[in-house]
C-alpha cells in the first residue's frame, strides 16, 4: 500500500465511514477532504457553496486534493474520503489515478436518497424529489466514477464488508487504465492467476479460455483450475502459435468455439498467451454477439508491458500487420510474472527494447533501474521483472488515459518504431524480432534527434550503452538502411508527404516533430 487510497463516489455512499474504518484497521492517517476544506475555508460546505457558487467551491476542492496528494506516500500514505464531485475534472482525476489508488463506492439512487435523509445538508440533493435528482446526477457522473481502480457496490452491505473489499483493492496496488465506462485495472505481481482469475471473471457462467499450443501445455491447467472454482462452463480453444496465425480465420475459429459451447452475451473470453493471443481474443470478444467481456492474461513480457494496455485488438491482413481490428478494452488484465518465466529468451530480451522505449518516454527512474540492475534484468529476476512491468504499464496507462483513440498524444509511443518497422519489414519479419528492430529504431531516432538538435548526446550514449548491455542490437552500420529508408513512406502514421517523428528531449521526455518523409529518408541513410 505505497500509494494513498482515495475513496470516491456519490454522496451518501459511505466514503467517510468506510474511510475511517480502513484507517483504523491499517493504522494509516485518515483525511476527510470536506472536513479539511471546511476548516480551511472557515465555513461549512453548504454555506460556502451557497455563498460562492459551485465553480468557486470546485476550485478550492481541487487545490485541496492536490495538496493531499503532495503530502505523503509510502508507509504514511493516508486514506482519503472525497466529496462526491471532487474528481469530476478529468485532468485532476488522471493525476489522482496515477498517484493514488482510487476506489469508487456506488449505491442505487433510492439508497442514496434514503441515506441522505431527505432535504438539508446535501445542497445538490435539495430538490422536491431527491431520488430523481440523485438519478440525474448519477447519470451525469457515471463516467467520472467509472474511471477508478475499482468500484465497490454498497447497497445492502455493512461498512465493514465494504471496507474489506476496498482494502483488498488497495493491497493489490493495481494500475488504472482510464477509458470512460470501459476503464479497467491491470494487476501486476507473482502468482496472480490462482487467487485472481476466477474472481475477475465473477458471476459469468460460461467462459472461453483461449491460448496457443505452447502456452496451453505450460500454463492452461493453472487457468483452468482458477476458472473452474464455481459452477461455470469453461470451454477451451487453442491456436497454433505465432504471428502467422494472426488472421481472421483464427478469429473465426474462436467465434465457432464460443458458439459451439453455447456462450451468450454475458459470457467472458479469457486470452492466455502472448500478444498474438491477447490481440485476437480481444478482437473475437469485440465482435462475438456484438461484444462480450474479455480478460487478458499475458504470458510474454511484450504482451505485459505493451499489449495489456489500451484495448487495441485485431489481426493481420496479408502483409499488413494489425490492419483489421477494434478498440475493445478488457475488463481486467493479470500480469502474472511467474507465467513469463517460461518465455523463450529471445522474446524476453526483445521486449526489453519496449521497456527502454517506455522509460525514455516517461520514466527516468525506470531507465536508471535498468542501468543499475543489468545483471538481474538479464537473469530475469522475478521481482525485478514485476517492477519493470508495473512501471512500464503505468507510463503507457498515463498516455492512453489522455488519448485512448490515438488521435494525437498516443503517437509518442511510436518512439523508435518508424525506422524500427522499416528495418523489420526490410528483414522480411524473419531475421529481426520486433523488439530487436525497435532497438535499432531507437538508436536511429536518438541519432536523428541529435542531428536535429533535440536529443542531448548524453541521452544517446546512455541509451546505446543500456541497449547493448541488455543484449540488444545497436549497430546500424550492419543494417541495409538505404533499402529500409524507402519503406518509411509506408508508415501507418504518415499524413500525405509528412510524418510525425518522435525524438527524445531528455530521459523521460519526448517530442513529436513533423517532418517531410523525404527529409527523414535522407537523415536515415546518412546514419550509415
Ligand atoms: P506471441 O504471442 O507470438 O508469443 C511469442 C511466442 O512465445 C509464441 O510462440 C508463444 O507460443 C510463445 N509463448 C508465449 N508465452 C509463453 C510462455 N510463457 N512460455 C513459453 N512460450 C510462450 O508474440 P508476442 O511477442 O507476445 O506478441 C507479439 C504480438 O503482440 C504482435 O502480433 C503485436 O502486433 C502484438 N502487440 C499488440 C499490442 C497492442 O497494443 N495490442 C502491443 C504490442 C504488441
Amino acid at each position: 500500500m505505497r500509494r494513498p487510497l482515495f475513496l470516491s463516489g456519490f454522496m451518501a455512499t459511505g466514503k467517510s465511514t468506510v474511510g475511517q474504518k480502513l484507517a483504523e484497521r491499517t493504522g494509516r492517517p485518515f483525511v476527510d477532504l470536506d472536513a479539511r476544506l471546511s476548516a480551511r475555508l472557515g465555513a461549512t460546505i453548504p454555506d460556502f457553496f451557497a455563498r460562492a457558487g459551485e465553480a468557486a467551491f470546485r476550485a478550492e476542492e481541487q487545490a485541496e486534493v492536490r495538496r493531499v496528494l503532495g503530502e505523503a506516500s509510502g508507509e504514511a500514505a493516508p486514506v482519503v474520503a472525497l466529496g462526491g464531485g471532487a474528481l469530476l475534472a478529468r485532468e485532476l482525476r488522471l493525476e489522482v489515478l496515477d498517484a493514488a489508488v482510487v476506489v469508487s463506492l456506488s449505491a442505487s439512487p433510492a439508497e442514496v436518497a434514503r441515506r441522505a435523509g431527505g432535504r438539508g445538508g446535501r445542497p445538490l440533493l435539495d430538490a422536491p424529489d431527491p431520488e430523481r435528482r440523485a438519478l440525474e446526477l448519477l447519470a451525469q457522473r457515471a463516467l467520472a466514477y467509472a474511471e477508478a481502480h475499482a468500484t465497490v457496490p454498497t447497497d445492502g452491505r455493512t461498512p465493514g464488508t465494504v471496507a474489506d473489499a476496498v482494502l483488498a483493492v488497495w493491497q493489490r496496488d493495481p494500475i488504472a487504465v482510464a477509458a470512460g465506462e470501459r476503464s479497467y485495472a491491470v494487476e501486476v505481481g507473482r502468482n496472480l492467476v490462482a487467487p485472481r482469475l476466477g474472481e475477475l471473471v465473477g458471476s459469468t457462467r460460461s467462459v472461453l479460455l483461449v491460448s496457443d499450443d505452447n502456452v496451453r501445455r505450460l500454463h492452461a491447467e493453472r487457468a483452468r483450475a482458477a476458472l473452474g472454482e464455481r459452477d461455470r462452463t469453461v470451454a477451451e480453444h487453442s491456436l497454433a502459435p505465432g504471428e502467422r496465425e494472426k488472421h481472421i480465420g483464427s478469429v473465426e475459429a474462436l467465434w465457432r468455439a464460443a458458439l459451439a459451447a453455447g456462450l451468450d452475451r454475458k459470457s467472458t473470453f479469457v486470452g492466455l498467451g502472448g500478444g498474438v493471443i491477447t490481440d485476437m481474443t480481444g478482437f473475437a470478444a469485440a465482435t462475438f454477439l456484438r461484444g462480450v467481456r474479455w480478460i487478458g492474461v499475458p504470458t510474454t513480457l511484450l504482451a505485459m508491458v505493451d499489449a495489456s494496455v489500451g484495448g487495441k485488438t485485431g489481426v493481420d491482413l496479408l502483409q499488413a500487420k494489425n490492419a483489421v481490428g477494434a478498440f475493445w478494452q478488457p475488463s481486467g488484465v493479470l500480469c502474472d510474472t511467474d507465467l513469463e518465466a517460461t518465455e523463450p529468451e529471445r522474446g524476453y530480451l526483445s521486449a526489453l527494447a519496449e521497456v527502454v522505449k517506455t522509460a525514455l518516454i516517461g520514466d527516468p527512474g525506470l531507465f536508471t533501474l535498468l542501468e543499475q540492475h543489468l545483471t538481474e534484468v538479464r537473469a530475469r529476476d522475478r521481482d525485478l521483472v514485476a517492477e519493470l512491468v508495473r512501471r512500464s504499464v503505468r507510463v503507457k496507462a498515463r498516455i492512453v488515459g489522455l488519448d485512448e483513440r490515438e488521435s494525437g498524444l498516443r503517437a509518442v509511443l511510436n518512439l523508435g518504431h518508424t525506422l524500427g518497422h522499416a528495418l523489420e519489414a526490410q528483414a522480411g519479419f524473419e531475421r529481426l524480432t520486433h523488439g530487436e528492430a525497435v532497438s535499432l529504431g531507437l538508436v536511429a531516432a536518438l541519432k536523428i534527434g541529435e542531428r536535429l538538435g533535440t536529443t542531448p548526446a548524453a541521452v544517446r550514449e546512455r541509451t546505446l550503452h543500456l541497449l547493448t548491455g541488455l543484449g540488444l542490437p545497436t549497430d546500424l552500420g550492419r543494417e541495409p538502411l538505404a533499402e529500409a529508408a524507402q519503406l518509411i513512406g509506408l508508415d501507418k502514421k504518415r499524413a500525405g508527404s509528412r510524418l510525425k517523428f518522435v525524438v527524445a528531449r531528455d530521459l523521460g521526455r519526448v517530442e513529436t516533430l513533423d517532418l517531410e518523409v523525404s527529409e527523414l529518408e535522407r537523415l536515415a541513410v546518412a546514419l550509415q
